[in-house]
């Protein structure tokens, strides 16, 4: 059966270490596998479009070739973009804020790359980018298993996952499938969280809160009673109906045990610092204008605290209280 599997080759080494396309490549010279080194054919003729044709192996197979081909790739892009031959490789990432996807080239601060770097943990990344002499960044590439969990943990330098057939239809496109380089912010969502900041801090200000550091999740919003602006907090339960006092001191002074009648009991609930009446949970996190609108809340950790605040932050924006920039 394994028999009838045929290998597809979509680029070959030439005789220097270099990948090329059929398209390009020239008859009479010698190709080899990207895999297994094997000598593969290039047929070139007037009907069939050009392909190298790899001859029926057990010691091959098409996931190595694809893997192998895409880290190739990447090396040669930007050996040809250091050269001055070509312009920098995008780098594709969304903004962790909008989730819109934000076009980069890729830094010049980056010297060159080198394949299958072993870094001095024990770890071999299939790319490594080097900065100032050092591997600085990882390039990592899918064909069908994702990096495994304990490297993408222990991997001491930010990483990028990249999709191996993606970089072989377009490898001066870099989009990640998962990105672990420092989180990026587009220019537009930086402004709007500066905006939310000042904003946070002035109406803190006027109706006398202290604006907790970390655990409480904030937020403003209008009073639905007052209907003047107010800061609004979220914090860490256990479930829906947690009953108990939020787990760090000091609560701010909005946060009270207050009897609802919506509720039809007490519970730890926000309270306008102006007009003093409730500010239901309901209104806060299901009404999809609510400041915490979708907000997890899920654990007290600084990553799900992070990952709420940006949360809460972009459905500001999203729904424009911040106003135009
Ligand atoms: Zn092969
Ligand atoms: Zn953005
Ligand atoms: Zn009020």
């Amino acid at each position: 059966m394994s028999k009838s599997i045929k290998l597809r080759v979509p680029l070959a080494f030439g005789d220097e270490e270099r990948l090329y396309d059929p398209q390009t490549a020239e008859k009479g010279k010698r190709y080899f596998c990207p895999a297994c080194q094997d000598t593969v054919i290039l047929r070139k003729g007037e009907i069939k479009t050009p392909h190298f044709a790899h001859k029926v192996s057990e010691a091959c197979n098409q996931e190595t070739i694809i893997h192998k081909t895409a880290k190739q790739l990447i090396v040669d892009v930007i050996s040809d973009w250091k050269s001055g031959k070509i312009d920098a490789p995008t780098l594709r990432r969304t903004c962790e804020i909008c989730r819109q996807f934000k076009d980069q080239p890729l830094p010049d601060k980056v010297e060159c790359a080198i394949l299958e770097y072993r870094m001095s943990d024990g770890f071999v990344v299939d790319v490594a980018l080097v900065v100032a002499n050092e591997p600085a960044a990882a390039i990592e590439v899918r064909v069908s298993h994702a990096v495994d969990e304990n490297k993408a943990k222990s991997l001491s330098i930010p990483f990028i996952e990249l999709d191996g057939q993606k970089v072989i239809e377009n490898p001066t496109i870099f989009q990640p499938i998962r990105d672990r380089f420092q989180p990026l912010t587009c220019t537009t969502c930086k402004q709007a969280k500066e905006r939310f900041q000042v904003k946070v801090k002035e109406i803190a200000k006027q109706t006398g809160i202290e604006l907790p550091v970390y655990y409480y999740r904030y937020g403003f919003c209008k009073c639905w009673k007052c209907k003047r602006e107010i800061i609004v907090f979220a914090w860490p339960k256990a479930s829906e109906w947690d009953n108990s006092a939020p787990k760090t001191e000091p609560i701010p002074r909005t946060i009270q045990y207050r009897y609802s009648n919506t509720v039809g009991g007490k519970y730890w609930v926000n309270t306008c610092p102006r007009c003093r009446s409730i500010q239901g949970d309901w209104h806060l996190f299901s009404e999809p204008d609510g400041s915490f609108f979708g907000i997890r809340c899920e654990e007290n950790s600084r990553k799900a605290y992070n990952r709420d605040m940006q949360n809460i932050i972009g459905y500001a924006i999203y729904n424009g209280m911040l106003g135009e920039s």
